[in-house]
């Protein structure tokens, strides 16, 4: 199995990179962020209690996202492979991936960190938020938040791969088919 973990900024362009590799290797995209936007959508206790968080650009508790995976991991046991994109975002998040992908006697191949500066990010996303309708793209305040979480929670999760051998950092600058490229080149020697 080939498992992947996407890993970067709000805005360094998971979303878009990992449309790209589902395509090329055939593997389930797991984004904890869609999974929350559609327990919204649909109005459940869940969600109702994740988009008063998302609002803020604050993480949602761990233990809600672990469910959701181990949910899909449950769903997709055919699978090659997945991509998990906007997840571990903690390291006890990535501890507990561990844990569950050993269930099924599997693991992370290599996480792929997209690095990207915090005045592009702000940049790229106030962009996206004329378009894609989300509110935590739409205020500059906000979205430093949203950095802020990343820097404060999310980035110490590039040193527990780090220390399992699997962290690659790409630079999310440039053109999309030259960062897929740079992507494939790491999988590929994973
Ligand atoms: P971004 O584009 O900022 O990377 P996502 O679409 O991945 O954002 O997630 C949007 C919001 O959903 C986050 O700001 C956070 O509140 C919540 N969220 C998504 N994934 C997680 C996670 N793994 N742990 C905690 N909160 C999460």
């Amino acid at each position: 199995m080939l498992n992947l973990v996407l890993f970067g900024p709000p805005g360094a362009g998971k979303g878009t990179q990992s449309e790209k590799l589902i395509a090329h290797y055939r593997l389930v995209h797991l984004s904890t962020g869609d999974l929350l936007r559609s327990e919204i959508r649909e109005g459940t206790e869940l969600g109702l209690r994740a988009k008063m968080l998302m609002d803020q650009g604050i993480l949602v508790p761990d233990e809600v996202v672990i469910g959701m995976i181990e949910n899909k991991l449950k769903e997709h046991q055919s699978a090659a492979g997945f991509i998990f994109d906007g997840f571990p975002r903690t390291v006890p998040q990535a501890e507990a991936l561990d844990l569950l992908l050993a269930q099924y006697n599997t693991a992370i191949t290599v996480m792929v960190a997209l690095v990207v500066d915090e005045e592009e990010l702000t940049k790229r996303l106030l962009i996206r938020g004329q378009s894609s309708g989300r509110p935590d793209d739409q205020n500059e305040e906000l979205i430093r938040r949203r950095v802020q979480e990343y820097n404060n929670k999310t980035a110490p999760v590039a040193g527990y791969y780090e220390s399992q051998d699997k962290y690659k950092a790409i630079n999310g600058i440039g053109e999309i088919e030259e960062i897929f490229k740079s992507i494939c080149e790491q999988i590929e020697a994973a």
